[in-house]
Order: structure tokens, then sequence, then C-alpha cells
């Protein structure tokens, strides 16, 4: 099949968050090694939310990287959860603390609407932890389809949660 580029959005607020993001970051990086139809591509700086749901939780820190995959939404879905449970993911609360959150951003410019999965990731226009870190590796003309484009979601936004590193 064709490459996409996706967007992938990286939260962790447990055992050693920036640890935790590097790990992850590592494995996805280790996707395009193995050939996997993944290859790793720009990444943003860390940055530091307050979390969204439960306040008692800790801060979470967040990154969002830009892959080429080969691999269509489900499958790529697949592979995601499967490197949150290597890293020791378990369940828990809802919007609680995690170890680590892969959730697809943007795949392509496409709209997928399932029971597994809607993309652009839902919130997406109102998370400022998604948005700043995507327009510091895109810039802010990238359109969000369905959604607007970033600057103007930014503008909408309040980014006041969230600091850059
Ligand atoms: P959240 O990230 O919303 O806090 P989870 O990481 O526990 O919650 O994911 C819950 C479910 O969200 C997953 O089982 C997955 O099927 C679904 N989901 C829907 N859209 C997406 C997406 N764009 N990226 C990742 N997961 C998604
Ligand atoms: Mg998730």
């Amino acid at each position: 099949m064709n490459t996409v580029l996706v967007y992938i959005g990286l939260g962790s607020n447990l055992d050693d968050p920036k640890r935790q993001i590097k790990d992850a970051l590592n494995s996805l990086r280790k996707l395009s090694l193995t050939n996997d139809g993944v290859e790793f591509s720009r990444v943003s700086s860390l940055y530091r939310s307050a979390p969204l749901g439960p306040q008692d939780q800790p801060d979470f820190i967040n990154t969002v990287a830009e892959l080429l995959v080969a691999l269509d939404p489900l499958a790529l879905l697949n592979r995601l959860q499967q490197l949150e449970q290597e890293q020791g993911r378990v369940e828990g609360r809802r919007w609680g603390e995690r170890i680590i959150d892969l959730d697809i951003i943007l795949y392509g410019d496409d709209i997928v609407e399932s029971a597994m999965l809607t993309i652009p990731h839902i919130g997406i226009a109102k998370r400022a932890f998604v948005l700043l870190p995507l327009a510091e590796i895109v810039g802010g003309e990238l359109d969000i389809p369905g959604v607007g484009t970033l600057t103007k979601l930014l503008e909408e936004c309040d980014c006041g949660q969230v600091n850059k590193l």
C-alpha cells in the first residue's frame, strides 16, 4: 500500500514520564528499523500539561511524532496498543493516569469514524497539548480535515495550562 504521513500524540504521567516518552519514541524508531512499514521522521519538543480528567493525578508530559507508515489505520492502532502494553500500561480510570498513551492524531487527510477509531483524534480542537507540539513540527498552515487550520484552532484554544519544556 502507499505510504501515509501520520501524527502520533504521546502522553505519560506515571513512573518517570520523560523516560516513558523517550522509551516510546525509541519503540517507534525500532518499528522503522525492522522494516515494519513504519518510518520515523520528526518529533516535537516535550510539553508539560495539566491533566484533563481527574485532577488528583500528576501533570502529563506530551509530545507529537510524525511517522511515514504503510499500515492501514486499524493496523497502526493495533501496533500502538501493543507498544502501550509492552511498556507496562494497565487499564485505569477514564482520563486517568497512565504510563504511556499513544493516540493517532492524524492519518494523512483521512477522516475515520468507526467503533474503534476516530481520526482526526476526538477533541483535538481543544487540546493544546496536541495542537502546540503539532504546530511546532508542521507549522500553523496545516488543515485538520473537518476541523480547520492549526492556527485558527490555536487562536481559539486555551493554551495556558501547557508549557514547552
Ligand atoms: P484515551 O486515549 O482517550 O484516554 P485510551 O488510550 O484508553 O483512551 O483509548 C481508548 C480507545 O480509544 C482505544 O481502545 C481506541 O479504540 C479508541 N480510539 C479512538 N480513536 C482513536 C485514535 N485516533 N487513536 C487512538 N485510539 C483511539
Ligand atoms: Mg489513547
